[in-house]
């Protein structure tokens, strides 16, 4: 099997399952009790924590563990709405057309309580532009929520010129690094953003751990309520072994980023030049690597459907996904599709491959060159149908 799916889930690494084992069998301590065996249990939390603000270059306190990334940017974006409600500031929230649903949701769900929200547009290749963000932005906007990197086109944004272009307003500015950690550099000393959620599972953590980094005297009130874990913004007792391996695998991430980045652009470069030799594949996302997630290209087959695409790459033991999913026998595209303008029929054939340090550039080049041979073959037989309804 040739795994390269890892913008939907990630392997966890050896080297973390052998450092989260034994908070499963021996030192299992509540990590509020006070004797021995929850202070050991407290103190695997405390290095978690130091491991993850090493990472991102922030401070130890600023980081709190939730269960997902889901969780972490519901609790960003409705923790800081309530504030912004309690302290009188503005029911304005600015976000984009491209966010994950873990974003869209709550921002749904504050429009309901009356809130305004502006989906910024974004251009063909997946950016969203500062001037539209000033244009956009009134006296009424209290929270800005940008994501970092695309998980469906791998687009990233410019995200220190918009939490530079928040700080200087004085808005909130949160952003979904989800698909960040570990590709790209995060620096919250030198970027000014003011809430940031992070994923376990998408940088070889097991599922079930997330990160919500919030900057010191950035208020943000819980949106769940219960004990005081967590500096009582996501209580509930902490999920110990989970913790002490989302630490592990934020430090190996960070050992290893220099490496792994640079495999992973010659691997986004293997991917590019063969499936450029595919009849009709337009490629997805940014066309510069250096403004892409490194490893992760997507693309569209028009007239091919995305799903038929990751079915025969299954029969060859390749792993890839389609941001196309069909509903009730309709190929729906997905909204990231539908904001790029790709028309219905182009959108439906969408396919995203993306590998992470543990890929080999020899299975990848394996993979490009089968699929290739796949995608041609499907591409060929799509258009022999074309003409012959065409004909017919
Ligand atoms: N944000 C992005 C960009 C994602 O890709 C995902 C997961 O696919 C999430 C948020 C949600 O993360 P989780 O699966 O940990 O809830």
């Amino acid at each position: 099997m040739i795994y390269l799916d890892n913008s939907a889930t990630t392997r966890v690494r050896e080297e973390v399952i052998d450092e989260m084992l034994p908070y499963l069998s021996r030192s299992w301590g509540n990590p509020s009790s006070i004797h021995a065996l929850g202070r050991e249990s407290k103190e695997a939390v405390n290095d978690a924590r130091q491991r993850v603000a090493a990472l991102l270059n922030c401070d130890v306190d600023e980081i709190y563990f939730s269960s997902c990334g889901t969780l972490s940017n519901n609790a960003a974006l409705l923790g800081r709405a309530r504030f912004a409600e309690a302290n009188g500031k503005g029911r304005h929230l600015i976000t984009t057309q491209i966010e994950h649903p873990s974003v869209i949701g709550p921002c749904q769900y504050l429009e309901g309580l009356g809130w305004r929200v502006t989906y910024l547009p974004v251009n063909r290749e997946g950016f969203v532009s500062l001037k539209e963000l000033e244009k956009n932005t009134t006296a009424e906007t209290s929270i800005i929520s940008i994501m970092w990197a695309n998980n469906e086109i791998g687009t990233v944004q410019d995200i220190a010129s918009f939490a530079k272009f928040a700080k200087e307003r004085n808005i909130f500015f949160h952003t979904d690094a989800v698909q960040s950690a570990g590709k790209l550099s995060i620096d919250l000393k030198v970027v000014p953003i003011s809430a940031l959620a992070l994923s376990g599972h998408k940088f070889h953590a097991p599922k079930g751990i997330g990160i919500l980094y919030v900057r010191k005297l950035q208020n943000i009130m819980p949106i769940i309520f219960g004990g005081g874990q967590e500096m009582g913004l996501l209580p509930g007792t902490e999920a110990l072994s989970n913790i002490v391996a989302i630490g592990k695998a934020a430090e190996l991430a960070g050992l290893e980023f220099e490496q792994n980045h640079e495999k992973l652009i010659v691997i986004s470069k293997i991917f590019k030049q063969h499936l450029s030799q595919v009849d009709g594949l337009i490629f997805t996302g940014s066309s510069l690597l250096t403004h892409r997630l490194p490893g992760h290209i997507s693309f569209v087959l028009p007239g091919v459907e995305g799903e038929a695409i990751v079915m025969r790459a299954d029969l060859k033991g390749i792993c890839i996904s389609s941001g196309s999913a069909c509903h009730q026998g309709i190929i729906e595209p997905s909204q990231v599709l539908k904001a790029l303008g790709l028309s219905n029929e182009q959108a439906k054939g969408s396919v995203r491959l993306s590998a992470s340090g543990y890929n080999t550039i020899e299975e990848c080049t394996e993979a490009a060159v089968l699929l290739t041979n796949i995608l041609n073959s499907m591409a060929h037989t799509a258009s022999a149908q074309l003409s012959k309804n065409v004909m017919a």
